[in-house]
């Protein structure tokens, strides 16, 4: 798989996006919030994202708080985070909002989010 471009969206669509992704480097993590969310992340530069409709969104906070996780306070699916990496902003683009793709599919790397 390459970099493609997909669709994806919070379930009631209050959230939209267009991104460009490579689905063969996704990750899921073993912290407090991604083990029960079950989310599967792609991160991107902010470039490689079109925001269709932003929400209203809520953001969530916690451990260094350095990750902005917005979630959509209608439906609840947190469609996207926000970030920065090296002096860049990235997005991470929850994998499982994706328009026709099966994450359960992907080989994701794990990442040890719980020992950060
Ligand atoms: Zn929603």
């Amino acid at each position: 798989m390459a970099v493609e471009h997909y669709k994806g969206s919070c379930q009631c669509g209050a959230i939209a996006y267009e991104a460009d992704l490579d689905l063969d480097q996704v990750n899921i993590c073993n912290c407090s919030r991604c083990g029960r969310l079950g989310s599967v992340w792609s991160f991107v530069p902010a470039e490689a994202v079109k925001m269709v409709k932003d929400g209203p969104t809520t953001e969530y906070l916690f451990n260094k708080r350095a990750i902005s996780h917005r979630f959509c306070p209608t439906c609840g699916i947190e469609a996207y985070a926000k970030g920065e990496r090296g002096g860049q902003e990235i997005y991470g683009i929850n994998v499982n909002c994706l328009e026709g793709v099966d994450p359960r599919s992907l080989s994701p790397q794990k990442v040890d989010g719980a020992s950060f």
